[in-house]
């Protein structure tokens, strides 16, 4: 992708007001025909021990980025996505420009949706 990937699931780790701070993440979905059966699993609740294993994982140059262009935010983690039936979807990679992960009660993987999915 090439946009911003922002998300509303405020107890992951990986979420930094409203946008998400991870280098890759993965995208659950095989099969599905909505946005409700996907789900973000690099989803990690937040927690001390979570917020050290997953250091690796954070993109901090696009975050400073984001801070600091706030129209125009050049954040572009990659997205795995198996969600197959998803106009996006080449080659299991998402090439939506803008990507919209939705989740503000979930405590786990399977209470994120990929909001962006779109059937073809
Ligand atoms: S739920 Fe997924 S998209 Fe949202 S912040 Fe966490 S890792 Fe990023
Ligand atoms: S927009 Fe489509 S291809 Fe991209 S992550 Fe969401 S479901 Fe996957």
């Amino acid at each position: 992708m090439s946009g911003k990937l922002s998300c509303n699931a405020e107890k992951c780790v990986n979420n930094i007001n409203g946008l998400c701070s991870a280098n890759n993440i993965h995208i659950t979905g095989d099969e599905s025909h909505s946005s409700r059966e996907t789900g973000c699993e690099t989803f990690s609740p937040k927690g001390l021990v979570n917020a050290m294993s997953n250091f690796t994982n954070m993109n901090l140059v696009g975050q400073f980025k984001q801070l600091f262009s706030a129209d125009s935010i050049e954040m572009s983690p990659e997205i795995k996505c198996e969600a197959e039936n998803c106009i996006y979807n080449v080659n299991e990679l998402c090439t939506a420009s803008n990507v919209q992960v939705y989740g503000p009660d979930a405590r786990t993987t399977r209470e994120t949706e990929c909001e962006t999915f779109k059937e073809h």
